[in-house]
């Protein structure tokens, strides 16, 4: 007889995700710049689209995401039929997860990853295998030394969160061949659209029968709050991913705004430019004040200081001015704090109270 009951083996070695923080002890009033979310919101578009689907809630919506699909994959030259929708790119890359890695399987991500993946590898019954970086960029050589015959998964974000790094497009390729097809390789482009002429991976996913890219509406579309992603890959793979999804994931309202979010490329594009300019403008402030930054191809920046209290000390001094960003202690980067692009406003505050900080002015 079972006595107790238990969780399956993994569960409790999940060290529970720790989101932005959006309160300030003592401030009333916040400037959130935590979370990587976009300043100037979902496309107006988007929010029309939300409130009109409210008129038909008492309906279920379709379980093919046939609409949102379709619309994606006309903004992004995509077949639709190889596209699939989930409640944000996190659910995507657990349908990854569940479908492609289990019990005695490893799942490879890295020092810096995105602290998603190895949740969902221990929620996936596998073990995550932590591959060192260098210099805050993913190293290719060292995940293809750390493969195993119980690899099943690699997750690698381009632009990588919470480095704001890149890694090359042949680099990628000489992972993909050096992993051979029977290792599910995922791209993570939640902030792809933010890195300028790049597409995400999709080039890759043509090449590769291996090769799944995600993507996400909370970013650049500014619907985190509204939870939708997607990801992209050969039909097999979207088949099996779909037989393990629930069929009614996505509601109505999201998917509406979604697709009147995607098909407003210019309030895109305006988002994007927006965003390189002011991340821009923020990293060479910081760097002249003599806080290290790498180029980010986000909509982040990585802000590292001379040290681990440096950093605290910046962060309490931030938060003294209302001012909440990204401690990334828990990401192996305790010099660090991560800082979302704000508009031209926020980025020209972070800059005051760190020049004040540092006693520059
Ligand atoms: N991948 C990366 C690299 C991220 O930073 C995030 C958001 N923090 C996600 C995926 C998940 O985003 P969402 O579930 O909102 O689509």
């Amino acid at each position: 007889m079972n006595d107790a009951i238990r969780p399956q083996p993994g569960i409790m070695d999940i060290a529970l995700y720790v989101s932005g923080e959006s309160k300030v002890a003592g401030k009333t009033e916040v400037l959130k710049l935590s979370s990587n979310e976009n300043p100037y919101g979902p496309s107006p578009r988007a929010q029309a689209a939300f409130a009109e689907a409210a008129a038909s809630l008492h309906r279920y919506p379709s379980t093919d995401h046939a609409e949102l699909r379709a619309a994606i994959g006309a903004v992004h030259g995509l077949d639709p039929e190889r596209i699939i929708c989930g409640v944000g790119s996190d659910e995507v890359l657990q349908f990854i997860t569940q479908a492609y890695a289990g019990p005695g399987d490893e799942c490879i991500t890295t020092e810096h990853g995105f602290s998603m993946y190895p949740i969902l590898a221990h929620a996936a019954g596998a073990t995550p295998v932590t591959v060192a970086e260098r210099e805050r960029r993913v190293d290719v050589d060292a995940i293809l030394a750390a493969v195993t015959p119980r690899t099943r998964v690699v997750f690698i974000a381009n632009p990588a969160n919470p480095t704001g790094t890149m890694v090359a497009e042949a680099d990628l390729r000489r992972l993909a061949e050096g992993l051979g097809a029977g290792v599910i390789l995922v791209l993570d482009g939640a902030y792809a659209e933010f890195a300028g002429d790049f597409d995400g991976g999709v080039s890759l996913v043509e090449e590769f029968p291996q090769v799944v890219m995600t993507r996400t509406f909370s970013k650049i579309h500014g619907l985190g709050g509204l939870r939708i992603g997607w990801g992209y890959a050969r039909r097999e793979i979207i088949d099996v991913l779909n037989r393990i999804r629930q069929p009614f994931n996505l509601s109505l309202a999201q998917m509406a705004a979604a697709e009147a979010a995607v098909r407003d490329v210019d309030y895109t594009r305006f988002c994007a430019t927006e965003n390189a300019r002011w991340r821009d403008f923020l990293r060479n402030g910081l760097v002249q004040m003599g806080v290290a930054c790498d180029e980010s191809f986000a909509n982040f920046v990585l802000a590292r200081f001379a040290s681990s209290d440096e950093a605290e000390a910046a962060d309490r001094a931030l938060r003294e001015d209302g001012i909440l960003v990204r401690k990334v202690g828990g990401y192996g980067l305790p010099q660090c704090l991560r800082i979302t692009v704000g508009d031209e406003a926020a980025c020209r505050r972070i800059l005051g109270v760190i020049a004040t900080f540092k006693g520059i002015r």
